[in-house]
């Protein structure tokens, strides 16, 4: 270890590791570090809740590159680190074991961590998130004794586990707090058929389910309750409840802060030579109508990643790429592009009976998103109509006669 890089980077995760890499791609010669509060190599964290879960790829099959690749490339891995402060003046990050590291550019990408229930009981032992490759070991040990697993939370990150569970024979129910599931980022019709999916698999799913506690015997978990006095046995929860940005040491640093530390095109923050990037960052995109958002997604930390290469290269570069997702549940992949931040109209294409179909949204016509199930040539040829902002009527939209290329310009 260095006591100074010339660009240090704070996380090793889908944002940090991919810029470290991207950075040498670019033949930057200069000294990288990574600094990462996990003990272990930089992984994918997707397959924490589908592959990774289920025991169908081992930890070396997600991780990022092979160890010996980040020595070859003379990157530093600073593994089991913590970054606690820093003195954005003096160009000093401080680590809870002591050390201080000096930098040229510092990069936050330190993504977020998992929301708790804040309720009684929270703290008896069986209760789980799904954030880092650690918190699978551990809930994988306790599901070797579980029958019951109540899912709480209806998000994508539940339903892919509560999906994964399922198939390794678990008796599995998802408790969500809203009328249905993945409220918060999808419309009701592909809430409806992702409902439909989970039950027909023998998924319980339980929408308006408020859990008030925790029920314990001999200091593990037995049961959740509801407010409305319905209880759930169960030996493992899975709370997937979303995440709360890792910006303190940023915000204590004197950068500007709300929902995540704000950044701008550039990825910069408010501090001098201070970037942020992935699911930390609260940026500029012309796809929210908000004009500014934060995105917890692969796509985007990748891509930011590659912004911030490109400006820490010298290039004029500016982050502005179309939010994208995937997720996998049972045998249905799921495609999103663009954000739901206010549509008008509504327009399926296809059957969903048939397993396969598209939900595309329109504001005073326009396409501003779509939700692609099993339907990867909607979600390549769709997303340009995000891009372009195209305007097509419903009955165009909704014919799976015409190719939707057709309708780009
Ligand atoms: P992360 O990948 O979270 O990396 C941040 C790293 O910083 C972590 O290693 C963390 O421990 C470390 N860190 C935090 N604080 C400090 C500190 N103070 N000092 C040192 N290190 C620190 N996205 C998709 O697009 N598709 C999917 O299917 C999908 N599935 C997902 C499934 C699960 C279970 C989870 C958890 C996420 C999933 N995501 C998915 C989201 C995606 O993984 C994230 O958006 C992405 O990992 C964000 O990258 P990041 O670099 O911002 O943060």
């Amino acid at each position: 270890m260095q006591s100074h890089y010339d660009i240090l980077i704070v996380g090793a995760g889908h944002g940090g590791a991919s810029l470290a890499l991207n950075l040498r791609q670019r033949r930057f010669a200069g000294s990288i570090g990574v600094v990462s509060d996990e003990s272990c190599g930089p992984y994918e964290r997707p397959p924490l809740s589908k592959d990774f879960l289920s025991g169908a790829r081992t930890f070396d099959e997600i991780q990022f590159r092979a160890p010996a690749v980040w020595e070859a490339q003379s990157i530093d891995l600073l593994q089991g680190k913590r970054a606690i402060s820093l003195d954005a003046e003096q160009h000093e990050l401080y680590l809870e074991d002591g050390s201080r590291l000096g930098y040229g550019s510092l990069v936050w990408a330190t993504g977020g961590r998992a929301r708790r229930l804040d309720c009684p009981g929270s703290e008896v032992a069986g209760i789980h998130s799904i954030r880092s490759r650690a918190d699978v070991d551990a809930l994988r040990v306790d599901l070797e004794h579980a029958s019951n697993v109540v899912v709480i939370g209806a998000g994508y990150v539940g339903l892919e586990s509560a999906a994964t569970l399922k198939s390794l024979g678990k008796s599995v129910t998802v408790l969500e707090s809203l009328p249905r599931v993945l409220a918060r980022v999808t419309g009701p019709e592909l809430s409806s058929f992702m409902q439909g999916l989970h039950s027909d698999r023998g998924v319980k799913v339980v929408p308006n389910a408020a859990v008030e506690g925790f029920d314990s015997r001999t200091g593990r978990l037995c049961a959740i309750r509801l407010a409305d006095g319905r209880r759930f046995e169960a030996q493992v929860a899975i709370v997937g409840i979303g995440i709360l940005p890792n910006v303190e040491v940023l915000v204590e640093a004197g950068a500007k802060a709300t929902n995540g530390v704000h950044v701008d095109a550039q990825c910069r923050t408010t501090l001098p030579d201070v970037y942020a990037i992935g699911d930390c960052a609260l940026h500029p995109n012309r796809f929210s109508n908000a004009g500014v958002v934060r995105l917890e997604s692969v796509q985007n930390a990748m891509d930011q990643a590659a912004t911030v290469s490109r400006v820490l290269s010298g290039e004029a570069a500016a982050y502005d790429t179309i939010p994208w997702f995937w997720s996998q549940q049972f045998d249905c992949r799921l495609q999103t592009a663009g954000l739901l931040h206010g549509y008008d109209t509504s327009v399926v294409r296809g059957d969903p009976k048939s397993g396969a179909f598209s939900v595309i949204y329109t504001l005073q016509g326009r396409v501003v998103a779509l939700d692609c199930v099993n339907s990867g040539r909607d979600f390549i040829q769709g997303k340009h109509l995000v891009m372009k902002g195209v305007v097509a009527d419903v009955e165009t939209l909704a014919s799976t006669a015409i190719e939707l290329k057709s309708l780009v310009a």
